[in-house]
């Protein structure tokens, strides 16, 4: 399978980065020119408050190919790649982050993916030049996620990544609020490739993402994509009643076969025990409708169809 891309999109979400938008764009149409293909370089401006829409707006009239999308103000950086990749174009699509963290001379490999039949290409981060905290969270997050998620693509993958335009389609479908694009992928499933690299710093500017978003985004990815803190109240109340009983069965055998006395209160404090492990189960019960309610508000797809032959 040897397919020719026809139209590239590369969809870039742009929160305070004048610094660094000249940069990618020139190693961008650099590594393009020895592509060989038509290609549109689609620049969302997630309400920045510095001069990056200003440095957009100046490459718009001098190159058909770069466009711009202006968010009214700061939507969030997974807000913004759904937009962008709403107005792209292309049959085959990336989307990459601004400060070049995601190295552009990675595309060609990712294309290469693609050409040889994956429809999804995701770019995994080996090593990380960031913050001490930073590697810490994100390690600690990624092997949580790679064992208690539904998710089976697993390591320090962010939104880096190919997909292919029927992949998008069926994205694009997705119009859920919290948006975890990179689990939604993964989800949609589809034939895909991983290719590794190592994650650079940022060079200019400073990263959009303060512990309150980081925290945000990771809440969005666990919701969606983890049943474990839902079953939490099942595991809790089931230790509380097991425990609970254990103690009956013990103060029981010892008032009957040795006589000894236990005050009223020993006894209630072993029913409350039991009865807060019976609240526990209630409230898992309740979450689990709740996580129906909230599945089915998703509206997400029941199947997906990668192909069909002979319909
Ligand atoms: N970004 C965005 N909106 C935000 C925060 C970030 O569009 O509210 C963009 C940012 O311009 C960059 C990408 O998302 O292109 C990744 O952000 P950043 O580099 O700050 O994240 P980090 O690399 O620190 O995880
Ligand atoms: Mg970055």
């Amino acid at each position: 399978m040897d397919q020719k891309v026809d139209l590239l999109s590369i969809v870039v979400p742009v929160y305070n980065e004048e610094q660094n938008i000249l940069f990618l764009r020139d190693k961008l149409f650099e590594l393009i020119g020895s592509l060989d293909c038509g290609c549109e370089l689609i620049f969302v401006n997630d309400g920045s408050s510095d001069n990056s829409f200003e440095v957009i707006a100046g490459l718009v009239k001098s190159d058909r190919r770069i466009k711009l999308l202006n968010l009214s103000r700061n939507f969030g950086q997974q807000a913004a790649l759904t937009a962008g990749m709403d107005y792209s174009k292309g049959d085959v699509i990336i989307t990459m982050d601004c400060d070049l963290q995601d190295p552009p001379e990675l595309i060609p490999e990712l294309i290469k993916k693609w050409r040889e039949g994956a429809k999804v290409v995701f770019a995994r981060r080996r090593l990380r030049k960031e913050g001490f905290m930073k590697v810490v969270t994100a390690r600690i997050f990624y092997s949580l996620m790679k064992r208690y998620s539904d998710l089976k693509i697993t390591g320090d993958i962010g939104d880096f990544r190919l997909v292919d335009r029927k992949v998008l389609d069926s994205l694009n479908n997705m119009r859920e609020k919290s948006r975890y694009l990179r689990g939604m992928v993964a989800w949609l499933g589809f034939n895909y490739a991983i290719v590794d690299f190592d994650r650079p710093e940022r060079i200019h500017g400073k990263s959009g993402y303060d512990y309150f978003k980081m925290a945000r985004l990771a809440m969005d990815g666990v919701v969606s994509f983890s049943s474990l803190p839902l079953r939490m109240g099942l595991v809790i109340g089931t230790i509380c009643i097991v425990s609970g009983f254990s103690f009956l069965v013990y103060i029981c055998g010892d008032s009957i076969l040795n006589h000894v006395v236990y005050p009223l209160y020993k006894w209630l404090v072993i029913a409350l025990f039991m009865l807060i492990g019976f609240l526990f189960i209630l409230i898992w019960i309740v979450a689990e409708y709740i996580r129906r309610i909230y599945d089915e508000s998703k509206g997400r797809p029941i199947y997906v169809v990668q192909g069909t032959e002979n319909l």
